[in-house]
């Protein structure tokens, strides 16, 4: 055995799969049907390495195309989705839709965009992420580099909704919905009737402490979680999280929202303050990662919302 080449052949290899897993690696692609995938990004936060899609993705084929649900935190991190969707088609993505405002929601539009996708989202995401543009590629450069950050620009969708759309895609019907603010004001949600399942973006936060920093409102996203609920969704592509039923979704997101409101609502009524709000005993969800960062805050930003209601 000649060793020198052998040593050579174990190192091309090695680069081959290293420089495989340094675009698609963050992304495990799950299969829900032959034709629905949820690719699902890390739980922690936005790195160079994740390129800002430390967030799930719904990818749905079609006869000649792909849908696919919310473009990536950045450029380079839409290029990450489009090699994980190699790994379940050849077909190009036709579509996306942005589900809401935060940026791995459509920070990676440019990319599908410049490739001939058309975008689809509710027109008060869009008039969100137009008023915070500048706010989001400064954050999202800061967190993966710029050197991953190249080519991100804010690119807004072609066709926008108030309250409800429906699309036809090479004969598969999908619903859009707005129906509320989540964890953004625009939060929307897509519904495809021949498999049940309902891609919700960040409404839907699984096996991951969610954060309500934006619209602090609590209330306003129960109600859009129950008029989602009203579906029965067989499957939730959540944004953070693996796909799962609508039991696991309401127990990851919408018990935690309940009880959080009714704990901010009991302290309120006691007179209590922000000290008491921070102090509130959440170890009912400590199986959810990221708790620990985030959810002293929840408790503080749901209790600055409510108290001057
Ligand atoms: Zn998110």
């Amino acid at each position: 055995m000649n060793l020198p080449n052998a040593l050579k052949s174990i190192g091309l290899m090695a680069t081959l799969i290293y420089s495989q897993t340094a675009i698609a690696s963050s992304l495990e692609v799950q299969k829900i049907s032959d034709s629905v995938y949820a690719l699902v990004g890390e739980m922690a936060q936005r790195s160079p390495q994740n390129l800002g899609n430390n967030s799930t993705h719904g990818v749905v084929v079609l006869k000649d195309g792909v849908l696919l649900i919310d473009s990536g935190g950045s450029y380079q991190g839409a290029q990450a989705i489009e090699k994980a969707i190699g790994s379940i088609t050849d077909k190009p993505v036709k579509w996306v839709v942005n589900t809401g405002g935060q940026d791995h929601r459509w920070l990676g539009n440019a990319y599908f965009k410049a490739k001939g996708a058309v975008i689809y989202a509710a027109e008060s995401a869009v008039a969100y992420q137009k008023a915070h543009c500048e706010q989001k590629l400064s954050g999202m450069a800061r967190l993966i580099g710029d050197d991953k950050f190249k080519g991100t620009q804010c690119v807004y969708a072609d066709h926008t909704f108030k309250e409800k759309t429906t699309l036809t895609l090479e004969g598969e019907t999908f619903e859009l919905y707005h129906k509320g603010p989540a964890h953004t004001v625009g939060n929307a949600f897509v519904w495809m009737p021949s498999t049940q399942t309902a891609f919700v973006g960040d409404m839907v936060y699984n096996e991951r402490a969610l954060g309500i920093q934006y619209t602090k409102d609590v209330k306003g996203w129960i109600a859009t979680f129950e008029a989602m609920a009203t579906f029965n969704p067989k499957t939730i592509v959540p944004g953070h999280g693996h796909a799962s039923d609508l039991a696991t979704a309401k127990k990851d997101t919408y018990d935690y929202l309940v009880f959080l409101r009714d704990e901010v609502t009991r302290i309120l009524n006691e007179g209590g303050g922000m000290i008491e709000a921070g102090k509130i005993d959440q170890s009912r969800f400590n199986y959810l990662k990221e708790l620990d960062a985030i959810g002293a805050k929840n408790a503080l930003w749901i209790f600055e919302k409510l108290e001057f209601e």
